[in-house]
């Protein structure tokens, strides 16, 4: 390709309105232009990454055994009701009419239609195991689209499906695919961490997702650090703690007068935060409230207690006016000694000896508290989100925190899907069976902004081959006034394109710094300079992006294709 003929609009100011690294990058380098909120076009240099990730994903989910389809991107609603999640997909989900009054959905995934063709088209157990994938534009309505294409509204995704005539097929399915996801994440030459996820809205079992660590991760991950454990937040387990120990101090009244807060009663009682218990009052889906019981240092795992049986999705903190009139007190004093609701306390706890609580009265507390003796003991449950330096769960290391952004997510979906939707085969007996499935997900144009986030110095991108939009510049000094340079320069741009070297040169005729800082920018790995004193000596100059000098190499193509190759 000739840069003269390629449209390439770089820029050296910052972004005002790009916050991160990648999306400040790619709005610079030109590879991205925005449309509206969470609207993005690829321009052409852009769009060549990005086809580059595609190519690596299709490769290795053909490889896997997956087989490719495309469906489409409106859905009709009817699919959704079947499903039950018509009414559960909330505000992130655009909705829309047809001229008929027909309702329908851009997709934001594809379960429902996926199942939905292959209760048509599979009829027996012989037809199974089988995965379908798609790279497929989805459209989620998020409530802060941000950082260009890695949060964006529409992006695009790979989602495979798979079906299996019982569960141990799903495991094996569920394996092949974390195999290729491997594949892939190393192809793309990032940085990631697999870890053990909560399965969100879309329900199942055991699910795990890649992240590609980066400080600008907007996930939060618990990673041990000297064993295999790791867990986004969300979904990590806390190790449960050691027994409770003894009781020393009696139960006293404290006034803290105006102290309202964990950190307010720590702070004027002089006592450890982990010393204070603290309640939270709940609102369940069904409308019931309950009390939950942490550790003042301690935050809520709103994902670990909407799974909790007793308060289960939907939850809501109470409301505080209804809190107060039950409690008889202002909710900056709530405490577990003659509590008007069951208790359930996380673990941590309800380990805790002699602790401070609110006395469920205004502006006084209780000291040297103790479960059993002073309050029923409670129910225990996990509820908190982990801390770094927690025990790891699996007994191995201490927790430490990254930040993660999450490229793919693995779900092994079990029935839920196939049953809600009626989907069943034929077994050998001749009995209808309902199959067992899984989904897994790839954010291809996300990945793009991943790999940046993690390959870059203050110049600019920096690919790896695999993805790159071109492997190779060609920058020529003095087109315009060496013959030589122009001769070395078209027979080197020929001799690559014979060889199959998806070549850029940049004919421009620019001054050498400004074709190297576009070069750099775009993030180009290899760069050949041709001028006349090396030309002289017959060699050219070679740089690859990632070193900090350039080379001298033959002034030949195979001297440039060992390179490449090498
Ligand atoms: P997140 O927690 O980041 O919102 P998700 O759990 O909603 O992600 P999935 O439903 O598992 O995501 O979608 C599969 C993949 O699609 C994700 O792993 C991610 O890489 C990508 N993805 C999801 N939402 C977006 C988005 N708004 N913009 C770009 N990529 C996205
Ligand atoms: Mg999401």
């Amino acid at each position: 390709m000739r840069l003269s003929r390629f449209p390439l609009a770089t820029a050296k100011e910052t972004p005002a309105d790009a916050e991160v690294v990648s999306h400040q990058l790619m709005q610079r380098a030109g590879y991205i232009r925005k449309l509206g909120s969470g609207l993005y076009t690829w321009m052409p240099i852009g769009l060549r990454v990005l086809r580059n990730i595609e190519r690596i994903v299709r490769e290795e989910m053909n490889r896997a055994g997956a087989v490719e389809l495309l469906m489409p991107s409106i859905q009709p609603a009817e699919l959704w009701q079947q499903s039950g999640r018509w009414t559960q997909m909330g505000a992130e989900m655009l909705r829309m009419q047809d001229r008929h009054g027909n309702d329908f959905c851009y997709g934001p995934t594809h379960e429902e239609v996926i199942v939905h063709h292959v209760k048509q088209d599979v009829r027996s157990y012989k037809q199974l195991p089988v995965n379908y994938y798609q790279v497929q534009t989805k459209f989620r309505d998020e409530r802060r689209p941000r950082f260009g294409v890695m949060r964006a509204r529409e992006f695009l995704m790979k989602d495979a499906y798979s079906f299996d005539t019982d569960e141990a097929g799903l495991v094996a399915a569920y394996g092949r695919m974390r195999e290729a996801y491997i594949r892939i994440f190393d192809r793309l030459g990032i940085d990631y961490r697999i870890v053990q996820a909560d399965a969100g809205n879309i329900g199942g079992n055991q699910s795990e997702e890649f992240h590609v660590l980066a400080g600008s991760g907007e996930d939060l991950l618990a990673v041990s650090d000297s064993g295999p454990y790791a867990a986004n937040v969300e979904a990590a387990v806390c190790a449960a703690p050691g027994p409770r120990v003894a009781a020393t101090r009696s139960l006293t009244d404290v006034a803290t007068p105006g102290q309202r807060t964990c950190e307010q009663v720590a702070t004027f009682l002089k006592v450890p935060l982990s010393g204070k218990v603290k309640l939270l009052v709940v609102r369940t889906a069904e409308g019931v409230l309950r009390a939950l019981a942490l550790r003042g240092d301690h935050q809520l795992n709103e994902v670990k207690a909407a799974r909790h049986p007793a308060i289960g999705a939907g939850f809501t903190l109470a409301d505080p006016d209804e809190v107060a009139t039950l409690f008889g007190c202002e909710v900056g004093y709530l405490g577990p000694v003659n509590c008007p609701l069951p208790v359930i306390a996380d673990h941590a706890a309800a380990a805790v000896a002699d602790f401070v609580c609110g006395a469920n009265r205004k502006d006084f507390h209780l000291q040297g508290v103790n479960w059993g003796r002073d309050c029923p003991e409670p129910e225990t449950a996990d509820l908190r989100n982990v801390v770094e330096g927690d025990p790891s769960p699996d007994g191995v290391g201490q927790i430490r925190f990254y930040r993660g952004i999450e490229g793919g997510h693995i779900f092994q979906l079990g029935r839920k899907y196939t049953e809600a939707m009626g989907l069943t085969v034929l077994d050998e007996q001749g009995q209808a069976l309902v199959p067992w499935m899984g989904c897994y997900g790839i954010g291809v144009s996300r990945l793009a902004a991943a790999i940046i986030e993690q390959r870059h110095d203050e110049r600019g991108m920096i690919w790896p081959l695999s993805v790159a939009p071109f492997p190779l510049i060609i920058c020529p000094i003095g087109l315009d006034k060496s013959e030589a340079v122009k001769t070395a320069a078209e027979s080197l741009y020929s001799g690559l394109q014979a060889a199959g070297v998806d070549v850029l040169i940049d004919d421009r005729g620019l001054r050498p710094g400004g074709m190297f800082a576009d070069a750099e920018l775009v993030g180009i790995p290899l760069r050949v300079t041709i001028g006349d004193k090396a030309l002289a000596d017959n060699q050219f100059e070679f740089k690859r992006r990632d070193a900090a000098d350039a080379e001298r190499i033959p002034a030949t193509v195979d001297a440039v294709l060992a390179q490449f190759r090498g």
